[in-house]
C-alpha cells in the first residue's frame, strides 16, 4: 500500500515535470520571438536614423546654396520622391499604413500607389 502511494506520487511528479518542460519551451519560443522583433526594430531604427541624417545633411547643403530663395523648402518634390523610392527599393514601407517598417521582400500596393501618385 505504501509502495503504491509512492509510485503515484512519482508519476504525479513526472507529469508536473512534463508540464513545466512544456511551459519552459513556450517561454523559450516567446523569448526567441521577442529577440527577433527587437533585432528587426533595431535594424529599422538604424536605417531610418541614417536616412534622416542623410536628408538633414542634404537639406543643409541645399539651403547653403540657395540661401536667398525659399529657405524653408530645401528638399524639392522630385528629390523627396527619389528618397522615398530609394527607401522602398531598400525594402522599407513608405506608405502611411506601415511607414518605415520592413517590407520583408513583399511588394506593397499602398506603397506602390503612393509612389505612383507622387511621381505623376
Ligand atoms: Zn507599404
Amino acid at each position: 500500500m505504501k509502495d503504491r502511494k509512492f509510485l503515484d506520487s512519482v508519476m504525479e511528479f513526472e507529469q508536473q515535470l512534463e508540464l513545466l518542460q512544456q511551459q519552459y519551451n513556450e517561454l523559450k519560443q516567446f523569448v526567441a520571438h521577442m529577440v527577433e522583433d527587437h533585432q528587426t526594430l533595431q535594424t529599422e531604427n538604424l536605417h531610418l536614423r541614417r536616412r534622416l541624417e542623410e536628408l538633414l545633411s542634404q537639406n543643409g547643403d541645399e539651403s547653403d546654396k540657395n540661401s536667398n530663395d525659399k529657405p524653408g523648402r530645401a528638399i524639392e518634390i522630385g528629390e523627396g520622391y527619389d528618397n522615398l523610392a530609394r527607401l522602398y527599393h531598400e525594402g522599407f514601407h513608405v506608405c502611411h499604413v506601415h511607414f518605415g517598417s520592413l517590407r520583408k521582400g513583399e511588394d506593397c500596393l499602398f506603397c506602390l500607389s503612393f509612389l505612383n501618385k507622387q511621381n505623376g
